[in-house]
């Protein structure tokens, strides 16, 4: 089936639906795999980030410094002064819009603390975090998806987009899965836009959904465009013990505290000013670095993360669903109990490259590939470096999410439609014909938890080259037993096995552009902490990789690109003391 719009964009997430609010004169197509409301974005909780000042002096410079920082310095800076800046003017867009945030007495948005957001550049925590209770993502998708059905967004639910087409060098549409019918549709398009998340999936205990498979940045690697800073993945300090599930930073910005099985209050010593609310890399360090002491909860690998002294009045009004995920998961009540934590996978800093107007950059020179671009957790422009901030993602998905729908916008408006490839449907429907015609006997649950597994033990906190070596090895087995995978399922109508195994290819694919990334990063920066390299590397790694799909099998090629730092010595990188 043949469709054409001027926009097609994949991912109805927060960064896909921002996008599409700002094209009310074009006709857009916006496919999810999932129902758009289902969209990870539904499952953030803390808050998002913007120095409105309404509960103490705050401004767009401190939060920009704290991101700089928070990302130790491998943040391209004229992005994050973007997305401080903009930050501001995005949220009350959101307000207008509708989002029910939380209220000062006055009437104003109410605002919270979150790790690494400090005063007066470094000073102390500052309240930053603009929430609805601790379902801020919850809000914003139900906002953001009621704007686009009254401005008549045509939405293609539970579409698995495989593949993205490019003819001369400019980007004319994807070709995906209708996954109710196993049909596969092409959608033409003057401008493609991917909004399509992470890969938290890639290890054991994650605190994502399903659906972050990494589909957008594999399907592009695919087509040979690079991804950039791979290695720099995010590990969330307090994931419900062994599930993975989040309990939000807001608990610790409310006051919450983790504690070790000495019930020692341990990030006092580690952190003597921000405490628990150092940014997430260093807090994740610090647990680990506890249990490896043998100071988890019974020499076990968990801590606790205790919000007993807040009270139940003020758990039920900031904090009820996370603590009603400790109840339902765990059976933990936390007015009463520490809760049982521990670090899990969380947030991809890296992605598809692009340049601050979310169009896609292809090299290192940061060439565009025309008609292409990408937003939210999928791109990586670079604002988070090696290190997010809590509550920076979601800014993100908005300040770029609008700059890419308004670049997209006079883009579409200038040019035309690009012909289709020649036999633009053959590579998907090689794809799919191939995991249905296989006889190999390989299933690919065994696999997806083989890689899960190796992910968590090797590519987790601390990395080392004995563990990264073993991992690409696993790595590349798993990639040649994925040739063999075999459907026990041969129908065509929501055939969920097929979509499983797609995804996992996709998940192969970003796990590998991590593992080299990671492996020929010799030095610690951010969440890419090496124990064979411990210290930060300024003269040598102060650039961003860009991994590239090598033309063998197993092949990875790592290019280097340099970060845009600006001209003030305020952002002039430095030791990172809090
Ligand atoms: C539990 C949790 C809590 C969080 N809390 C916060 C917070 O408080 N503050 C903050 O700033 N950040 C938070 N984050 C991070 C933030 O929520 C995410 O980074 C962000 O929501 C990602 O949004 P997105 O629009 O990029 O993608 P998503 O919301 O993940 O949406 C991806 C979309 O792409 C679609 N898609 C993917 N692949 C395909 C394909 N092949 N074909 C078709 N469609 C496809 C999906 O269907 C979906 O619609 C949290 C993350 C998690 C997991």
């Amino acid at each position: 089936m043949y469709h054409k719009f001027d926009v097609v964009i994949v991912g109805a997430g927060g960064a896909g639906l921002m996008a599409a609010m700002q094209l009310p004169n074009a006709s857009v197509a916006v496919l999810t795999k999932v129902y758009p409301t289902r969209s990870h974005t539904g499952a953030a909780q803390g808050g998002v980030a913007a120095a409105l000042g309404n509960q103490e002096e705050d401004h767009w410079k401190w939060h920009m410094y704290d991101t700089v920082k928070g990302g130790d310095y491998l943040v391209d800076q004229p992005a994050a002064e973007i997305l401080a800046r903009e930050a501001i003017d995005a949220v009350y867009e959101l307000e207008h819009r509708g989002l029910p945030f939380n209220r000062t007495e006055d009437g104003r948005i109410d605002q919270r603390r979150f790790g690494g957001h400090t005063r007066n550049f470094g000073e102390g925590p500052v309240r930053r975090a603009c929430y609805a209770a601790d379902r801020t993502g919850h809000m914003i998708l139900q906002t953001m998806y009621q704007n686009a059905v009254k401005n008549q967004v045509n939405f293609f639910n539970e579409f698995l987009v495989l593949d993205l087409l490019i003819n001369d060098g400019v980007v004319c549409g994807v070709v995906a899965l209708q996954i109710r019918t196993g049909e596969i549709h092409t959608f033409h398009g003057k401008a493609v836009l991917f909004a399509t998340g992470g890969y938290g999936r890639a290890w054991r205990v994650t605190s994502n959904a399903f659906a972050c498979m990494g589909d957008g940045m594999a399907i592009a690697y695919r087509r040979g465009i690079p991804l950039q800073d791979m290695e720099m993945y995010q590990f969330h300090p307090t994931g419900i013990y062994k599930v993975g599930v989040l309990l939000s930073e807001a608990a610790r910005g409310e006051g919450g505290k983790i504690l070790n099985g000495k019930g020692e209050y341990f990030m006092e010593r580690y952190m003597p000013t921000l405490k628990d609310l150092a940014p997430r890399d260093i807090v994740s360090r610090c647990i680990v670095q506890e249990i490896n002491d043998g100071n988890g909860v019974d020499g076990k690998d968990y801590v606790y993360l205790d919000v007993r002294h807040l009270g139940a009045k003020k758990i039920a009004e900031k904090l009820p669903d996370i603590t009603d995920f400790a109840r339902n998961y765990l059976g933990v009540e936390p007015i009463t109990e520490p809760v049982p934590i521990q670090p899990t996978a969380h947030y991809a800093m890296g992605g598809i490259p692009t340049d601050i107007d979310a169009r896609v950059v292809i090299d290192s020179q940061r060439t565009p590939l025309p008609g292409f671009y990408a937003a939210g957790e999928v791109a990586c422009v670079s604002v988070h470096g090696a290190n997010r901030l809590g509550t920076n993602s979601l800014v993100d998905l908005i300040v770029f999410g609008r700059r890419a729908g308004k670049h997209i916008a006079s883009f579409i408006a200038e040019n035309d439609h690009v012909t289709l490839p020649p036999q633009h449907e053959d590579y998907s429907r090689q794809l799919v014909d191939k995991l249905y015609s296989s006889t190999g006997g390989e299933s690919a649950a065994r696999i997806r938890s083989e890689l899960q597994n190796e992910m968590n033990d090797n590519v987790f906190v601390e990395r080392n080259e004995r563990g990264l070596s073993h991992a690409l090895d696993t790595i590349d087995g798993l990639r040649d037993a994925y040739q063999g995978i075999q459907l026990q399922d041969k129908g065509k109508n929501f055939n969920t096995e097929l979509v499983e195994a797609i995804e996992l290819g996709f998940l192969l694919e970003c796990s590998e552009a991590t593992i080299h990334g990671a492996k020929a990063r010799k030095e610690s920066r951010g969440a890419h902490y090496r124990l064979d390299y411990q210290k930060r590397d300024d003269v040598n790694w102060l650039k961003h990789t860009l991994a590239y799909k090598g033309t063998k099998a197993h092949d990875v090629r790592l290019e280097y690109k340099d970060v845009i730092l600006i001209d003030d010595p305020i952002f002039k990188p430095k030791e990172r003391k809090y």
